[in-house]
């Protein structure tokens, strides 16, 4: 096989390698039904098999204890945005942070159902950190928050404390890319198409004793009780995005688990940053104490030259680099399933372009 371009999408992203291989190879005969994933009843019998082991290596993984509920629900990170305030704050006050487009879209949806309290934003500095203290509202329905800030490349990197508060987190974006005290958490939810499978199926991971709250007074499917009483089975869900989850567990589990892939992201991150700082030709955009280890956000001195270091890199054959346009500059999105050798080849050619364009 010629060799693949480096992909740095933003989402959807990479999956690793041998997991679309075996999607191809078992894409005619899945389990020995002699059918496709594709086309096979999401009640049968090796379909139930492969909810329930995805599930249950996630769990494994991501160390989710028996108090929470794991879904695998659809439409996207953006369905909960609305989901959650529907579910759980009926009327009452939540506390976002508001730290950037993802966080804001969460709270827009979050007004329509309650009162929302801001208890930090970043806007003041156009997102490129993370707020350090919060002014809570005791008692709140819940305190929400962004894990990973996709677009400004920002990401929590001590969670807050909420005391009896539910802490609801959106993890879209840095799922299961390194170790997380799940039970700190009543609710975390994340589109898989960025760190764990492709676009269609949203990981619902929630606190049993939360569910018991839900009003009954809603649309069936957007109520958590309907997909936890059916266990992400109540209609149709997306098989083939689950099988695909399916496997990125057992491929993260082959590479040793969650203190592994941590490891190797911490070095990915740290060798592109290292360069961004030690360069005064690539200028980081995120403040250090705020920054991701999963999108890294950088400018040039212009934006022609961000410009042509976008189209020179996609000729040398990395995707994806363009920066989100609310912040500009370039974007290297270096998820689970991208190997720390393409960062360190990302690098080479970032050395390459700037003795060239200087
Ligand atoms: C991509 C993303 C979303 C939106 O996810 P969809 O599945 O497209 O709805 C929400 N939050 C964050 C942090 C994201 O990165």
């Amino acid at each position: 096989m010629t060799q693949r371009p480096y992909n740095l999408y933003a989402g959807p992203a990479i999956l690793p390698l041998e997991v679309i291989q075996k999607v191809q190879s078992e894409l005619l005969d899945f389990s020995g039904t002699g059918l496709s994933i594709l086309e096979i009843s999401h009640r049968s019998k090796e379909f139930d098999k492969t909810i329930k082991e995805a599930e249950a290596d996630l769990r494994t993984l991501f160390g989710v204890s028996d108090d929470y509920y794991v879904l695998f629900l659809q439409g996207g990170a953006s369905t909960q945005f609305g989901m959650i305030p529907m579910n759980f704050l009926n009327g009452g006050v939540a506390d976002y942070v508001d730290t950037g487009a993802w966080a804001k879209k969460a709270i827009q949806d979050g007004k329509r159902f309650g009162t929302v309290n801001i208890s930090a934003s970043s806007s003041d500095k156009n997102y490129n950190y993370i707020p350090s203290s919060l002014k809570l509202t005791p008692n709140a329905k819940y305190v929400h928050i962004t894990s990973n800030e996709t677009i400004g490349g920002i990401q929590w990197q001590k969670y807050p404390d909420t005391g009896s508060v539910p802490l609801v987190c959106d993890m879209s974006s840095d799922v299961m890319s390194r170790r997380v005290d799940v039970s700190k958490f009543d609710l975390i939810y994340a589109g898989a198409q960025k760190n764990i499978g492709p676009s269609g199926v949203t990981l619902v991971i929630i606190k049993k004793s939360l569910v018991e709250t839900c009003p009954d007074n809603i649309a069936t499917m957007l109520n958590y009780k309907t997909h936890v009483k059916n266990p992400s089975l109540y209609n149709t869900p997306t098989t083939f995005g689950i099988y695909v989850i399916g496997l990125v567990m057992k491929w993260m589990l082959k590479r040793g688990g969650l203190k592994e892939i941590e490891s190797t992201n911490f070095e990915k991150a740290r060798i592109l940053y290292e360069l961004l700082d030690t360069s005064d030709y690539y200028i980081p955009i995120a403040e250090k104490d705020s920054r991701s280890i999963m999108n890294v956000t950088f400018k040039l001195k212009t934006p022609e030259l961000d410009e042509k270091f976008v189209s020179e890199s996609k000729k040398a054959g990395f995707l994806g680099l363009k920066g989100h346009r609310s912040v500009g500059g370039c974007r290297a999105s270096i998820y689970n399933a991208f190997p720390l050798e393409g960062v360190m080849k990302l690098i080479e050619f970032m050395k390459k372009f700037e003795k060239e364009n200087s």
